[in-house]
């Protein structure tokens, strides 16, 4: 078949890995200039695992393996420790695989078949289904006809917006944003500490690994009017956020943020859908079912889906339609899980109050003395 995807994320190189191994014509775009590498350290984990080693993978991704859940506190405003973070509390179990987001993209675009078309600065603009094929018109003007459309295009994606309808109608905002930024000042060598620091309702923090430090904010809010792809505006968001808190070393982290022109933010929002096919268009990872970073899932679900989709496609020939159901009916339980889990991570993270600031860190501390 031929295919396009669309997004060049965990799960649309990932498609792009998969698909085309299985003898698919497969043509990715991505919106960006350049592949999106930056963010917080992600997590291979569960049943992914697995995929990662039937992708040839794994090998790899072990390679680059890093531990921060152990070397993680959480602080008070003069950098004292007053709480571990306990495994337990984030689902994480010993055999999964920590990476660097930059190590895990960087991965699989090396690990994408030569014949993989992979376009930047590419988007799709309309997208008309015949019943036949899927003609499209790109943003740049080209136009071109495929059998099968995947959008793999994130919580904002395009595809979503195209064939299912308006962002707003399966976005669950849950009151949180997050920003994530380089901090090259906050490396020190041989560090290896992760720290955050909370006031209710915000969260800063500093992420080490290897000769790296990433900063880190969290804060509640109603939905905020916004372009999502502004940078301007989301830097002033966050500064605006943060304004006035000269505690532990806030300034400093947002003045990194500031600086950070690949800088990271969005809204904690999860994305809830009916159905994640219509006609000869699939969505995959976030697009189909975001359950943010609070679920530590996203990757690992995109990794999966991917190959899920691949595998149904194999085993139902030309009918694509009783793939994409298959397809479907697979992932959801792990979808729902993870969105149901993410419900739950504002209090570890980010509580409210000061009296919930104080529970989380006595809970933690009777549980693991620091
Ligand atoms: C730059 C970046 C940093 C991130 N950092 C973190 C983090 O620190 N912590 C965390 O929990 N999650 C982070 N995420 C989200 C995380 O990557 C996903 O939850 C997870 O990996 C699932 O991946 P995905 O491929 O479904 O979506 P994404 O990783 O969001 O990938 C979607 C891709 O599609 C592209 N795209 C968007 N719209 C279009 C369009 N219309 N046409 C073509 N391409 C389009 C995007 O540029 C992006 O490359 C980040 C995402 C991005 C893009």
């Amino acid at each position: 078949m031929r295919i396009l995807v669309s997004g060049a994320g965990a799960a649309g190189l990932s498609a792009g890995i998969d698909l085309a191994r299985a003898g698919h014509e497969v043509e990715i775009v991505e919106r960006a200039n350049h592949l999106r590498v930056n963010g917080s350290p992600v997590d291979v984990r569960g049943a992914a695992v697995e995929t990662a080693r039937g992708m040839g993978i794994l090998d790899a991704v072990d390679e680059q393996r890093i531990t921060m859940t152990e070397q993680t506190k959480f602080v008070d405003r003069y950098g004292v420790p007053v709480a571990p973070l306990l495994r337990q509390e984030i689902d994480e179990s010993p055999d999964d695989i920590e990476i660097p987001r930059e190590d895990l993209m960087n991965i699989l675009r090396e690990a994408l078949p030569e014949q993989v078309d992979l376009r930047f600065e590419e988007f799709i603009a309309t997208m008309a289904d015949d019943g036949d094929r899927v003609a499209v018109a790109f943003a740049s003007g080209r136009e071109a006809a495929y059998d099968i459309v995947v959008g793999a295009d994130g919580i904002h994606s395009g595809v979503r917006r195209l064939v299912f309808g308006p962002e707003q109608e399966f976005t669950e905002h849950l009151g949180m944003y997050v920003a994530i930024g380089d901090a090259p000042g906050q490396a020190t060598p041989g560090n290896r500490t992760t720290e955050v620091f909370n006031l209710p309702g915000r969260m800063a923090g500093v992420a080490r690994y290897r000769d790296r430090a990433l900063a880190l904010f969290e804060f509640r809010s109603e939905p905020i009017d916004y372009d999502h792809r502004d940078l301007d505006a989301q830097k002033r968001i966050l500064a605006e956020a943060f304004a006035g808190i000269e505690d532990w070393k806030v300034p400093e982290l947002v003045e990194a943020a500031q600086n950070d022109p690949e800088l990271y933010f969005d809204a904690i929002a999860q994305i809830r859908m009916p159905a994640w096919h219509r006609g000869r268009t699939v969505l995959i990872g976030d697009a189909a079912h975001c359950a943010t970073s609070m679920a530590g899932r996203g990757t690992s679900l995109a990794l999966l889906g991917a190959w899920t989709l691949t595998e149904e496609l194999g085993r139902h020939g030309d009918d694509f339609e009783a793939a994409f159901r298959a397809y479907e009916q697979r992932r959801r339980p792990h979808a729902d899980a993870a969105q149901e889990f993410a419900s739950t991570g504002a209090d570890l993270v980010l509580p409210a109050t000061w009296e919930g600031i104080e529970a989380r860190n006595a809970r933690l501390r009777a549980a693991q003395p620091l």
